[in-house]
């Protein structure tokens, strides 16, 4: 037997602690003259090895994997701001990211201010003296709109604030952040690049000091992922690639025929023509995503018999994963909104969300098609 196994895959270390074999060994850790790990809140090499393999799919210096994307998103947020600091968050954002700041974060003394797509293309005054951070997403849920990435990130550089995206929908192989200039990016790692629903996981990528920020909180709060869950993420991440190309085809499909659908009132896809976001779309993505959205003429009852109806593809919340969902928003993310409040964030009752796994495109279709033939 070999000493030196050389495994193709990085072995699972379920453990919580480490091996020293000296204190002059202690000693060289505690003084960061080591390579070896103390205990797996602070650091585990399962879980380093997927977030070197993240930071590499980010184009990062540096990555951290968390618990959960609510994990990843209340550790950066709390390593990033301070009481008395303004965050300025797109109102279009994951409900989970608004209730944190709007309910928790509030209490300590952190102020947001929620901001419309608009206000977001004219951040040069809506930024004032407190203004630490701008936290976004696009594309936005579940209408698909698209932010201008670049400009808000250009906008952020120049007056000394941070520029964090939530890059969960579109996946690394869509769209690639750092390039467009963004100082961070969350991603909830229990959608694209799990990609199985099967784990929970969030990741941050960053330059190094930034991270290292955000790191020492990590320990402290102890948003860690597990082993486990990390070396069925790291597997999941080894397929990322084909899986969005084959969605980002199915979803393109699926969007032309519900397009083309005589029941359908509006598809919402950045790869239609027809979405107000295509262009944009174009120049800063490279594919446009497994999500698509339709509407059934804002009727809430068409749309729950048609979301009743469907069989091959799984009335579930989540997305990104293997298997197609369907969502119906005002039960979801927009649960319990008013009809003003609806109407600022596009969403109709009559809207169903598609989360396009990797069945065969003409099953998907088909499935849509007997469901729409009643409704
Ligand atoms: C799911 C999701 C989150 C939260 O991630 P969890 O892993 O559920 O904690 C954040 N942002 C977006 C866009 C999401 O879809």
């Amino acid at each position: 037997m070999s000493d030196h196994p050389h495994p193709l895959v990085t072995p699972i270390y379920e453990t919580s602690t480490f091996v020293f074999g000296s204190a002059a060994d202690v000693v060289a850790y505690n003084e960061g003259r080591s390579t070896q790990y103390l205990y797996s809140r602070y650091g585990n090499p399962t879980v380093v090895a997927v977030e070197q393999a993240l930071a590499a799919l980010d184009g990062a210096g540096a990555a951290l994997l968390f618990g959960s994307g609510m994990a990843a998103t209340s550790t950066a947020l709390m390593a990033l701001t301070t009481a008395g600091d303004e965050v300025i968050c797109s109102a279009g954002i994951y409900g989970g990211t608004l209730h944190l700041l709007e309910d928790l974060l509030s209490r300590f003394g952190i102020t947001t201010r929620f901001v419309s797509i608009d206000e977001l293309h004219h951040l040069d005054a809506v930024i004032g003296a407190r203004t630490r951070l701008v936290w976004f997403e696009s594309p936005i849920n579940p209408t698909l709109r698209c932010v201008d990435i670049a400009a808000i990130a250009a906008v952020c550089r120049a007056r000394g604030v941070l520029s964090v995206i939530d890059n969960t929908f579109a996946s690394p192989i869509n769209q690639q952040p750092f390039r467009l200039g963004v100082d961070l990016v969350m991603q909830s790692a229990t959608k694209y690049l799990n990609g199985h629903s099967d784990v929970t996981a969030g990741c941050i990528t960053g330059p190094h000091a930034l991270v290292g920020r955000i790191a020492s909180v990590r320990r402290l709060l102890g948003t860690i992922l597990d082993p486990m869950p990390a070396a069925a993420l790291g597997r999941g991440l080894k397929t990322l690639a084909v899986r969005v190309a084959r969605q980002n085809g199915t979803a393109q499909a699926v969007a032309e025929f519900l397009a083309s659908h005589p029941q359908v009132s509006r598809v919402y896809y950045p790869g239609l023509p027809s979405h107000p976001d295509h262009e944009l779309a174009r120049r800063q993505m490279t594919g446009f995503g497994g999500m698509v959205c339709f509407d059934l003429g804002g009727d809430y009852d068409r749309a729950a018999s048609c979301f009743d109806r469907l069989k091959v593809i799984a009335r579930a919340a989540s997305l990104g994963g293997v298997e197609s969902l369907v969502s119906l928003p005002v039960l979801t993310s927009q649960l319990g909104y008013s009809d003003q409040q609806l109407r600022a964030a596009g969403v109709t009752r009559g809207m169903l969300r598609l989360s396009v796994g990797l069945e065969d495109a003409r099953d998907v279709i088909a499935d849509l098609d007997q469901a729409l033939s009643e409704s």
